[in-house]
């Protein structure tokens, strides 16, 4: 029978590359470089709310850390260490390697050291804790949207939104729009070399994981501004856009959360850099809409107001 040291040193000890002391000791020791704010944050990933029982292992692995990285992106941070503490019901092999080898998938395309943590028996309970680096005042807050600024999207909403619904049998999708949004909701990407890239442009910052509307919301609760989005303009699956009329789209587009793209504002005078950046990291940055006076978030389509009834994903409503 395994203890909870061999499960650790099995499927949680890797080789570390910038960590002055790893798993193994009480705490870990870690070093920030001169002139640099330690960003940290953390997400927790829990049965039956973020994904269900029978969820591939590997794909839980990989979300559990991905979502935090997502943070570092919005913040305009370098991710570099991360802690996991996982409560487990039961000791099953196959599923903590499955688990193990999406989750160092995702440390390793991002360079991260897996520095500690904690085990523990439970329901099946995921919480990373995530650090990295970001130099002093170059950090992407909320608060900084200035009226007049555009607002900018990266990659497509919806998609993991609409795969949700799929699998819900909310609705069908075609095979290549099943495969796409699958992909998005097991395995989103954390934009880092669009948030690193964003220090220099934009004015505020935030990933959508809770959907559009929440989370732009937040900025311009942060920053006191208001917004006008257009749906049209909002990028989503080509086969998709013909139903915009649809109260399922429009729902995944404006409030499906997990799509973990990055929602950012930037001066008008930014636009040839934001769409230089786009073609640099082959990823689509498009614009949908733009920053106003307080209080309200308009939602239009072609110009006509569109009622938002249901605005994100709130574990409490
Ligand atoms: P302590 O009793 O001091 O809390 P533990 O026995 O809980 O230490 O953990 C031993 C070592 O293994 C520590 O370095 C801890 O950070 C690490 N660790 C425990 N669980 C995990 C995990 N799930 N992932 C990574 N490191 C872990
Ligand atoms: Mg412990």
């Amino acid at each position: 029978m395994a203890s909870e040291f061999d499960l650790i040193r099995q499927y949680f000890k890797r080789p570390i590359k910038d960590t002055d002391l790893g798993i193994g000791d009480d705490a870990a020791l870690i070093r920030v470089k001169n002139g640099y704010h330690l960003a940290v944050s953390a997400d927790m990933s829990v049965v039956g709310t973020h994904f269900f029982a029978n969820a591939a292992p590997e794909h839980i692995g990989w979300k559990s850390l991905a979502v935090n990285v997502s943070d570092m992106a919005a913040m305009g941070a370098m991710p570099k260490w991360v802690t996991l503490s996982i409560a487990l019901p039961e000791i099953n092999e196959a599923w903590l390697e499955a688990f193990s080898r999406g989750f160092f998938a995702c440390a390793e395309a991002f360079k991260i050291d897996l520095i500690g943590g904690d085990t523990t028996k439970g329901s099946l309970n995921i919480a990373v804790q995530i650090l990295g680096e970001v130099p002093l005042d170059k950090a992407i807050k909320r608060s900084g949207a200035l009226v007049g600024d555009d607002i900018w999207v990266s990659g497509l909403l919806g998609s993991a939104a609409l795969g949700l619904a799929h699998l819900l049998q909310k609705t069908t999708l075609s095979q290549s729009e099943e495969a796409a949004c699958l992909r998005a909701l097991n395995l989103p990407q954390p934009r880092i070399d669009l948030g690193l890239a964003l220090r220099e442009v934009a004015t505020s910052c935030i990933d959508v994981s809770d959907g559009l509307v929440a989370d732009l919301g937040h900025i311009l609760q942060a920053s006191g501004v208001g917004a006008t989005v257009h749906l049209e303009l909002v990028p989503c699956l080509d086969t998709i856009k013909p139903c915009l009329q649809e109260p399922l789209v429009q729902q995944a587009l404006l409030a499906g959360g997990d799509d973990y793209e990055l929602c950012f504002t930037a001066p008008p005078h930014c636009r040839e850099a934001v769409l230089a950046l786009s073609e640099t990291l082959g990823l689509p940055l498009t614009r949908i809409g733009e920053v106003g006076i307080a209080p309200a978030l308009n939602v239009l389509h072609h110009g006509e107001p569109i009622k938002l009834n249901r605005l994100g994903y709130d574990h409490f409503a």
